[in-house]
């Protein structure tokens, strides 16, 4: 006799009562080392359901026995069926909030941020006709059709490149046969991405560069250094391709310096350049790389010669216990960033370590610019761009502040 296998029972956990306050407050994940209970073991991607000391639902999210953060909430409050309908509410909800946002002038941007778009441990990027899906969890893995299903069906890309967190690598290989830089859906590539940003053209490695390909994340920063370029000469320290290079160029910066330690970096630079040599402000900028450790290089170039230096270092505190010396670092890196400033010129101080608080940023900034002994104006602060909200308070990692050094007297008359 032929017997099919019962089907496992639902896998329940109870948690601690901290969690329970956690997860009712809305936070999206679970601590492994808050599971009080659990009725059987679970596999990646499983759906769990939490519920409380008195037996209620509390929340339903993706389990993932091989992550610290164990579960990754779905749905809270009230138990839900995630049918067809749901996974399409749950899309369209996200393109709901972008597409307002963008037109054709910018057709690289982020679809999905993870749980803050409820996608726990997932990003959605567009390039273009190009998605790249990048995940965070192993729980996605086993779910990697029906996601494609959804997104070719939403979306209709050219392509879909997967990306995966390095951590999650050797096992999405071992379990999965799922590489990073996987072409899911559409032909091989050739070369990079093309895409657009604020009518820009850029070129994204989506295949092995960082994050997905871009710091989409900065776009708004850059609009900003456009506005403020004018006549100026321009430090990009941490250039990477050259991303707020081409805005300040477009902006009608008298002369650009991207400087990177990656010298794969810096052609990029030069290749989106390249790419906008038909804007007659862009083509008329002078643009020149060093490759360097941008501490070094300023700590050995004193003169101060640029009327605009950006710093937008990559994370300083990768960890908690990095947090203290990363804001030292911060600090030692906006005063050199200030030394290089003509009387009259503009500092940007970016910050994308989760693990310093946009206060602390912000303070350590200033003190900087008040140490410099030099009379400065706040310009303005920002934080995460509306393609990448944040919901929770991990989830807010992206900080910037503009200050102007010996600003002009405010201005008398009525103009
Ligand atoms: N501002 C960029 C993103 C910067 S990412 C944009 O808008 O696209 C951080 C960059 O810093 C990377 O390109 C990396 O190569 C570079 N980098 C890392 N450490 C560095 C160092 N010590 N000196 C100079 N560049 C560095």
């Amino acid at each position: 006799m032929v017997t099919t296998p019962e089907p496992l029972p639902r896998l329940r956990l109870r948690v601690s009562a901290a969690a329970e306050t956690s997860l009712r407050s809305g936070h999206p994940w679970l601590f492994a080392d808050s599971i009080r209970d659990q009725n059987r073991p679970g596999s990646p991607g499983e759906l769990a359901v939490v519920y409380d000391r008195r037996n209620r639902f509390l929340a339903l999210g993706l389990f993932d026995p091989e992550s610290p953060i164990r579960l990754r909430v779905l749905e809270a409050g009230k138990p839900r069926k995630l049918d067809a309908a749901w996974w399409q509410e749950r899309l369209e909800r996200a393109c709901a909030l972008r597409r307002p946002l963008f037109d054709d002038q910018t057709t690289g941007f982020r679809w999905l941020h993870g749980e803050n778009d409820g996608w726990p441990g997932l990003v959605l990027d567009r390039y273009a006709d190009t998605l790249v899906l990048k995940l965070y969890t192993l729980a996605w893995l086993p779910r990697l059709s029906h996601l494609l299903d959804l997104f070719r069906a939403q979306f209709r890309p050219a392509r879909i490149v997967l990306r995966l967190s390095r951590n999650l690598q050797p096992a999405a290989l071992q379990h999965f046969s799922r590489s990073d830089g996987d072409i899911l859906v559409g032909p091989p590539l050739e070369g990079p991405v093309l895409f657009h940003e604020s009518g820009l053209l850029f070129e994204a490695d989506v295949i092995r560069g960082q994050k997905t390909g871009f710091f989409l994340d900065q776009r708004e920063n850059r609009r900003q250094i456009e506005s403020l370029a004018r006549g100026r000469r321009v430090l990009n320290a941490f250039s990477f391709s050259g991303g707020f290079s081409l805005y300040a160029a477009r902006g009608g910066a008298a002369a650009l310096t991207d400087l990177d330690i990656s010298a794969h970096a810096l052609e990029g630079a030069r290749r989106n350049f390249a790419l906008n040599q038909s804007h007659p402000l862009v083509s008329a900028c002078a643009h020149h790389c060093v490759q360097a450790d941008a501490f070094d290089w300023l700590s050995q170039n004193p003169s101060p010669r640029f009327d605009l230096v950006i710093l937008d270092p990559p994370s300083l505190a990768r960890r908690e216990a990095e947090r203290a010396g990363a804001i030292r670092a911060y600090q030692r890196l906006a005063a050199l960033g200030i030394r290089a400033l003509a009387p009259g010129g503009i500092l940007l101080a970016c910050s994308c370590s989760a693990h310093v608080s946009a206060p602390e940023f912000f303070q350590t900034i200033r003190r900087a610019a008040a140490q410099s002994g030099r009379p400065s104006l706040e310009l303005g602060t920002a934080t995460e761009p509306p393609d990448h909200p944040a919901t929770f308070p991990e989830a807010h990692y992206l900080k910037a502040i503009f200050l102007h050094f010996e600003p002009p007297p405010p201005s008398e008359g009525p103009f």
